[in-house]
């Protein structure tokens, strides 16, 4: 019997919907936009990154006549963070990471692994950060030369005070680190007025493309004065930058498909009202989510004045017949996909509400959660809203 791929009898089955934080779900233009083989080298290649990388500055409210540059770099979010991180911290320099969660502990890892000297300043995971403590951190030690904060920690929900921390740093004369994966291009964000010096963010999070390529918006003087103190070749963000610049390519083979993907999301961003637009949908969509899930009596572990519209993180239900992996896998039987917490002392799940994703899906989810607890016999006795 002859092999074929079984795409060629049956379509393929509808895709669930993704309530998580990437990847997510995608329209089937951006789909669409990756069935093309286009060379590397391609003329038309190389004026799609220009395009993508001229686009990206304008989303982040900068431009090369500024002095800032964005830079593409090969691989899901955590390959452009350590590929910043690995490449710009001078070898006698330290890095304050501020922390709380998981992408804050993950920059930490990075640059301890790459020998990198590290001080930390921890919050609890349901908390903003504070800028009155960067500054004690920093007026009581001179010797640090860059602060990372993560502008969207994606491991809670919660939103960092990522302008009064650029202020702080900005007053002190320190590089700005910021990791604003989970909020480039679902939150507006002037880079300039913040005091931001580098930012990475991913294709596959706010600007609704697929996984397989990061970026980094650099102050330009920086980069350049960051010389040679990256940690190694492949992630060399200079050298990618410079790469880019002399003829347009990439070093090493670029994820062709994901890139078109990126620039038909890039457009349907402008179509959406841009980054304005964009986080008014997400908003509905985190509004429509806490009316059902309050009035479900589901309770939030972030305090409703320290959420983003990014992602939420609830609370398990009271009751032992609740089991997370049963909730899951009967969600996931209904077409919808959620999240397992990320974080070290509560038990809890997160629903995202970005990528292609609408009101009408919300209320969907909604009946979905309902129901799903309803046949699992679940609880909840808290009926009272939790604000
Ligand atoms: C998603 C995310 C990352 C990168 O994760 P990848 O799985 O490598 O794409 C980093 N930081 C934050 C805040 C994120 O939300």
């Amino acid at each position: 019997m002859k092999h074929q791929h079984p795409n060629r009898v049956t379509p393929p089955p509808a895709d669930k919907l993704l309530f998580t934080p990437g990847p997510l779900t995608t329209s089937n233009t951006v789909k669409q936009a990756m069935l093309r083989d286009l060379g590397s080298r391609d003329a038309e290649f190389i004026a799609i990154v220009q395009k993508i990388r001229q686009h990206l500055l304008e989303l982040a409210g900068v431009s090369q006549a500024g002095g800032y540059e964005a830079v593409l770099v090969q691989g899901s979010g955590t390959f452009g963070i350590e590929a910043l991180v690995s490449s710009v911290i001078p070898r006698d320099g330290k890095l304050l990471i501020i922390i709380n969660g998981a992408y804050g502990k993950r920059i930490r890892d990075i640059a301890q692994r790459h020998g990198i000297e590290t001080v930390t300043l921890e919050v609890a995971e349901n908390t903003p950060a504070v800028p009155q403590q960067v500054s004690e951190s920093l007026a009581a030690d001179s010797g640090i030369t860059h602060v990372a904060l993560v502008h969207c920690e994606t491991s809670s929900g919660v939103l960092n005070p990522v302008q009064e921390i650029g202020t702080v740093v900005k007053k002190f004369q320190r590089t700005f680190i910021v990791d604003a994966m989970s909020s480039f291009g679902g939150l507006p964000l002037d880079v300039a007025g913040t005091g931001i010096d580098y930012l990475a963010a991913s294709a596959n999070k706010c600007l609704e493309g697929v996984p397989g390529i990061s970026f980094v918006i650099a102050n330009r003087a920086q980069l350049l004065a960051s010389g040679n103190a990256a940690r190694s070749i492949s992630l060399d963000l200079l050298a990618q930058w410079q790469g880019l610049e002399n003829n347009g390519q990439f070093r090493f083979t670029p994820p062709t498909h994901v890139i078109l993907a990126l620039h038909q999301s890039l457009l349907e961003l402008d179509e959406e009202g841009g980054v304005a637009g964009r986080a008014k949908r997400y908003t509905t969509n985190h509004a429509a989510l806490l009316k059902g899930t309050r009035r479900m009596g589901l309770r939030e572990y972030v305090p409703a004045e320290s959420q983003s519209h990014i992602i939420t993180t609830f609370l398990f239900p009271d009751d032992p017949k609740f089991k997370f992996e049963e909730f899951y896998q009967r969600l996931s039987d209904r077409s919808m996909v959620i999240y397992p917490g990320k974080l070290n002392e509560v038990d809890c799940f997160r629903i995202g509400n970005i990528g292609h994703l609408f009101e009408k899906d919300i209320e969907s989810l909604l009946t979905a959660i309902e129901a799903t607890l309803t046949d699992m016999g679940v609880t909840i006795f808290n009926k009272s809203p939790n604000h």
